[in-house]
């Protein structure tokens, strides 16, 4: 029996991989615009970090996480989502000392959970996110949003939509607490269990519920912005006012929560609107973070950042019909005749390539018509033919593949040929 591959993970196989490294490298571009330089953490982290500061009432470290003892009875978790670990070394390696502040960092890199697999959930998924720890100025989640929007923009996204929220700070996250859950105490029975221990624990998570979504209380519990004190309602303003200077397209939506615990002052997220995209329209979400830099030990510093998977950035380019700007090509492909042209194909191979031309042969011992076929397929933009005759007086033929053209150059006179021959195209 073959061993398949685990439900809600995939490969990313040639063909589609050059979709992934396009739009990473947009994604990594307008970081750099933006001053943003990569992380890379580990894969795996100790759980506590997680329970610490995602939260414990969450989904995700109540029932999705890939924990496991090591065999020094040590419990790690394949990390969830990035912030976590983004923030556990900006307090490990004391960035906050740095004079430039604040941190801004971006990652891309696999994330972990165990979820109910369908299109666009994967249990293993490839997230890009930016962290900017150390300045509670909104003009910064003005940048954090105007990135991700430009980097939705640079892959031709035009179908989606900015949704954004506040969610207050610790004063107006408590009067609204207590509003929730007098709001929800009288009906709690008709809720599900989780919903009922969300109610103690962390009522706001109840408006985050998959199963309740539908009841008559969640349309009508109060919004989080009737509660918003008035430091945490002109911080949200200015947000608001900076996005509109920057031209940038929003709708405030007060339901909006976050699945994580950490979350404060300004949460939002980015959804597709494109037709076809799927039943999960969600593309990116982040917020602010101030409390969570002080309960993972560090100081006191206020952050900000946003998740995308990858996966659903490629579903969306893809829902909305743009098309990659890159096919596959290869400069040349060298067609030889005969035993002794074949060997010699070996070094001249070798040359092309280490010229930087990318260069491919037959080693199927294919006849000569197989041969050309095989540059056709590889969308071959020259083909070199080396036949026994030509060897003899050091010759080769160059064929362009779109004009049809053919000419006569000295064997070691290839590499210069070629690549003037590519700069004329
Ligand atoms: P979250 O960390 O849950 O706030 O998610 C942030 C973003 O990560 C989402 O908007 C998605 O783009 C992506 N994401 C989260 N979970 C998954 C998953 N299971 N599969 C694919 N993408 C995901």
């Amino acid at each position: 029996m073959s061993v398949k591959i685990p439900r809600g993970t995939q490969d990313i196989l040639p063909g589609t991989v050059e979709k992934w490294q396009y739009v990473e490298q947009i994604a990594k571009e307008v970081c750099r615009n933006y001053q943003y330089k990569e992380i890379r953490t580990p894969i795996f982290e100790h759980t506590e970090l997680f329970q610490r500061s995602v939260g414990d009432t969450t989904d995700i470290v109540q029932k999705e996480m890939y924990t496991f003892k090591d065999r020094g009875d040590r419990s790690l978790t394949l990390r969830p989502e990035g912030t976590a670990a983004v923030v556990r070394s900006f307090v490990e390696n004391k960035m906050f000392g740095d004079p430039n502040q604040p941190t801004k960092l971006f990652y891309n890199g696999p994330m972990f959970r165990y979820e109910r697999p369908q299109s666009g959930r994967y249990r293993q998924f490839v997230q890009f996110g930016i962290e900017a720890i150390g300045s509670e100025d909104p003009a910064i989640d003005a940048e954090v949003l105007a990135l991700v929007m430009d980097i939705y923009e640079a892959a031709g996204l035009k179908q989606i939509k900015l949704v954004v929220n506040s969610l207050g700070d610790v004063e107006s996250r408590k009067a609204h607490r207590e509003a929730l859950v007098q709001h929800f105490q009288p009906r709690i029975g008709e809720f599900c269990g989780d919903c009922q221990s969300r109610l103690e624990k962390n009522p706001l998570r109840i408006l985050d519920c998959k199963k309740d979504r539908d009841h008559e209380l969640m349309a009508t519990a109060p919004s989080i912005l009737d509660y918003l004190n008035d430091y945490s309602r002109t911080y949200f303003e200015k947000v608001q006012k900076y996005l509109t200077a920057l031209n940038i397209d929003f709708v405030v939506d007060p339901t909006l929560v976050r699945g994580l615990d950490y979350y404060n002052h300004t949460a939002f997220e980015v959804m597709s609107e494109a037709e076809g995209f799927g039943a999960i329209t969600t593309l990116c979400g982040g917020g602010r973070y101030n409390g969570l830099v002080s309960q993972l030990g560090g100081p006191d510093v206020p952050g900000i950042g946003f998740a995308f998977s990858i996966e659903r950035l490629i579903a969306a380019i893809e829902a909305e019909g743009i098309d990659w700007p890159f096919e596959s090509s290869l400069d040349c492909y060298l067609v030889s005749l005969g035993e002794e042209a074949k060997d010699y194909t070996v070094k001249l191979l070798y040359d092309l390539r280490r010229a930087g031309i990318s260069a491919e042969r037959d080693y199927q011992d294919r006849k000569m018509k197989a041969q050309f076929k095989a540059a056709d397929r590889l969308h071959a933009r020259f083909v070199a033919i080396l036949g026994e005759d030509e060897l003899q007086v050091n010759k080769i033929n160059v064929k362009d593949m779109q004009t049809g053209e053919q000419q006569e150059v000295a064997l070691d006179q290839l590499v210069d040929a070629l690549k003037t021959m590519m700069e004329a195209k």
